[in-house]
């Protein structure tokens, strides 16, 4: 395998719900480190191009490859290329009858075999990082939704993922609650970690994004670095998007 392999290759990657055709030949990279948003309208196909690197959805063509290697193939354990990938949806990522350190602290031990007290001690190490240090033993239903998508990054970053997918993490928040959750992403990738995210914060996405792939009606239209892409758009849908969101 050539080390300059991107961690993740999505290439022409179709996906079919029914007769409806949702991801029409979907290509793009993210190279280790990086830090690539999807933008795009509602039912552009951002989501389901998540699911679909993470395995919850079978391509109908083409190929998602996870350093270098075909995850698509159908013999390819997906349970094992999902231990290597970290996800975050919009909402809802906790389990509500587990308190945050057990939350944080299940997929270590029980899919990765890292013992109690090891996998307790990094729990407390990530949530002091990112100041819930004391919300250990909180239930979900008793924090904000920030602190949750806050606790859920963390959690998807306890098994020392590969990539972390973001999908849309801070729609369903108050506004006033979007701008930890950012700061949190924004620090992860200063310190390197590969992600690949789905987001309407187009100033989030100029400032911390090296790539930027405008998704519509599931192709990609546009993509470039984000000064291009979001601040001198070629195509002319690109330009309405962004003139409708800005
Ligand atoms: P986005 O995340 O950009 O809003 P989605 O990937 O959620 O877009 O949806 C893209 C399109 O696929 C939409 O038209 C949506 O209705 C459709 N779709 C998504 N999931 C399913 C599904 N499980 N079954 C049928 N259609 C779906
Ligand atoms: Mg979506």
């Amino acid at each position: 395998m050539s080390g300059a392999a991107p961690v993740l290759s999505v290439d022409n990657v179709v996906k079919f719900f029914g007769e409806h055709q949702v991801l029409r030949g979907i290509s793009l990279d993210v190279a280790e480190h990086q830090v690539v948003t999807v933008i795009g309208s509602s039912g552009s196909g951002k989501s389901t191009l998540m699911r679909c690197v993470n395995l919850l959805e079978v391509i109908d063509d083409g190929v998602i490859a996870l350093d270098g290697r075909d995850i698509t193939d159908p013999r390819v354990d997906p349970d094992h290329v999902r231990r290597r990938i970290g996800v975050v949806f919009q909402a809802y990522n906790l389990f509500p009858h587990m308190n945050v350190q057990d939350n944080i602290t299940l997929a270590p031990r029980v899919v990765h075999g890292v013992p109690r007290a090891a996998a307790v001690e990094r729990a407390r190490e990530l949530l002091a990082r990112v100041g819930l240090e004391d919300k250990a033993d909180e239930y979900p239903d008793r924090l904000s939704g920030g602190q949750q998508q806050r606790v859920a990054i963390v959690r998807a970053l306890a098994t020392d993922p590969r990539l972390l997918l973001l999908d849309e993490i801070t729609s369903a928040l108050d506004p006033e609650l979007v701008g930890d959750v950012l700061r949190l992403v924004r620090e992860l990738a200063e310190q390197g970690m590969t992600i690949l995210m789905a987001t309407h914060e187009m100033g989030f996405a100029r400032q911390v994004a090296d790539h930027v792939c405008f998704l519509d009606q599931g192709v990609v239209l546009e993509q470039g670095p984000p000064e291009q892409v979001l601040g001198d758009p070629v195509e002319p849908r690109t330009r309405q998007f962004l003139a409708r969101i800005i």
